[in-house]
């Protein structure tokens, strides 16, 4: 009989081995977990009437991974309102509205009228000659122009993935834009075919911001975390910390930190990239060259409760994004209590910023009271309210956000030349695959489809 040990208890693991569970309930699976919580970086605290979360948000619902798991799980979702369109970054030290709609593009104040033109030239740009990776800040300055790149695209590098533009890969961080370049010939091009495809097929074309709807629970992320685990009750070993793997003829020896060892026929790791290399560099030194070239930036989250009357109206929205020239001490904020209402109690607004990533690491690991005024008074100046927050609670996140970066691709070629050398090991965590909730969780369900055909 198969014997599955999975290791790590984040949303990787435990939707992969509640997926395999459903497929073979006679298999003996087991997630080895080293915190005393599953759920990773899904996490939502209940204080005082806040539900906030220390890492994941919500997912769009234009990938349906996470929708579809929670319509098997019986659990609905909670459906972000309207404010979610409503996105903004700051421009000159004021908050500016990001279009919702490409005509909105014209009139808005994001870009000079010679920056506004600059896009419009993408339509005669022409098409990259080769498929090579490239950095973000290439591409969007060699498509869209400078002022595109500083206003639009790097704030969006640093929403999603804390990092560095200059260094993240187009093709492995948004592989769909990268696409519409190769089949289309451009971004605008591809913009007016899906339009046309979608009037005839008498459906709404893409529009200028993120597709899809914003979801999560109720009760946060943590509703999802749940009610996979109540599921996976006896499948999971917490305060269990993998220090070393082995092979041992045709099986894999665990070793736990307490020294206790375990064998499984398959494994499959669920953990951050550091853990990973340390767990399985004896027996593959080649994992070291991967994990050395992915690096992971520490983010601190830092949530505020601030009566609204001292926000005089002014979150209305899902938040803003700082670009790099800015010169912020934040990356961004969202407006968690603006987008889904229950985040906060009555007469009270819950936001949440968040500081470091691969830009400022240092500000990340600030202490706490240095950390909590820098927020308040980024807060304060960017949206021009006089705030004395009632509710502060902040995280650290020391390994936040594998940093997809150019030659990622290359990297997961040499990860995929382990997986064929050594049989019964598989890596399944944010780091391959895509960062997104939604990526993860598909990537998990999709491997353990895989393996019912053993
Ligand atoms: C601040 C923040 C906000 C985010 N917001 C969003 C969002 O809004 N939407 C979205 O789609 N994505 C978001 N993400 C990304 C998202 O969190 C992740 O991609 C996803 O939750 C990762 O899940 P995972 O299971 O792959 O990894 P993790 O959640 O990192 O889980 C890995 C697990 O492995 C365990 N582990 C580590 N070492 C060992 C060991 N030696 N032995 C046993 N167990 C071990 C860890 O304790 C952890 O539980 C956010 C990330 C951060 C940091």
């Amino acid at each position: 009989m198969a014997k599955i040990a999975v290791v790590g208890g984040g949303l990787s693991g435990l939707s992969f081995a509640w997926r395999l569970k459903k497929f073979k309930p006679d298999w003996e699976i087991t997630i080895f977990e080293k915190d005393k919580r599953v759920g990773g970086k899904a996490w939502t605290i209940q204080e005082e009437g806040f539900k906030w979360e220390r890492g994941v948000n919500g997912v769009l619902t234009n990938k349906p991974a996470t929708l579809n798991l929670s319509v098997e799980l019986g659990i609905e979702v909670y459906k972000s309102n309207d404010n979610a369109r409503k996105r903004f970054v700051v421009k000159n030290g004021k908050l500016v509205k990001l279009p919702e709609k490409p005509q909105e593009f014209l009139m808005s104040g994001l870009l000079s009228p010679l920056g506004k033109l600059r896009v419009f030239l993408e339509l005669l740009t022409p098409k990259k000659a080769n498929d090579s990776d490239e950095s973000l800040k290439d591409f969007a300055i060699r498509r869209l122009g400078i002022e595109a790149f500083e206003n639009l695209i790097d704030p969006m590098a640093t929403g999603i993935y804390a990092g560095d533009p200059e260094k993240l890969s187009l093709k492995s961080c948004f592989p769909r834009i990268n696409e519409l370049e190769m089949q289309y010939g451009g971004l605008i091009r591809a913009m007016l075919s899906l339009q046309q495809k979608a009037r005839k097929e008498g459906k709404k074309g893409p529009g200028a911001g993120p597709g899809g709807h914003l979801v999560s629970f109720n009760g946060g992320m943590e509703e999802l975390v749940t009610s996979l685990t109540n599921d996976l009750k006896d499948n999971i070993v917490t305060g269990a910390e993998v220090s070393k793997i082995y092979k041992k003829d045709n099986l894999w020896e665990i070793i736990l930190k307490d020294n206790k060892k375990i064998e499984a026929t398959h494994v499959v790791l669920s953990s951050p990239l550091p853990q990973c290399a340390q767990m399985i560099s004896d027996i593959i030194p080649e994992i070291k060259e991967i994990a050395s070239n992915i690096p992971y930036p520490p983010v601190a989250v830092v949530a505020l409760g601030i009566k609204k009357e001292q926000l005089k109206d002014k979150i209305n929205g899902f938040g803003f994004l700082c670009p790099n020239k800015e010169k912020r001490n934040i990356l961004g904020t969202l407006w968690d209590s603006s987008v889904f209402p229950n985040r906060a109690p009555e007469g009270y607004a819950l936001m949440r910023s968040l500081v470091g990533g691969m830009r400022m690491p240092e500000l990340a690991r600030l202490n706490e009271d240095k950390l909590t005024q820098t927020v308040i008074d980024e807060i304060k100046d960017i949206m021009d309210v006089d705030i004395s927050p009632d509710f502060i609670r902040t995280y650290l996140w020391e390994q936040a956000i594998p940093q997809y970066n150019v030659g990622h691709a290359d990297l997961m070629k040499k990860l995929d030349a382990i997986m064929d050398k050594n049989r019964g090991l598989y890596f399944r965590c944010n780091w391959v695959g895509g960062i997104s909730l939604n990526d993860c969780i598909n990537n998990s369900m999709e491997l353990a489809r895989q393996l019912t055909i053993l």
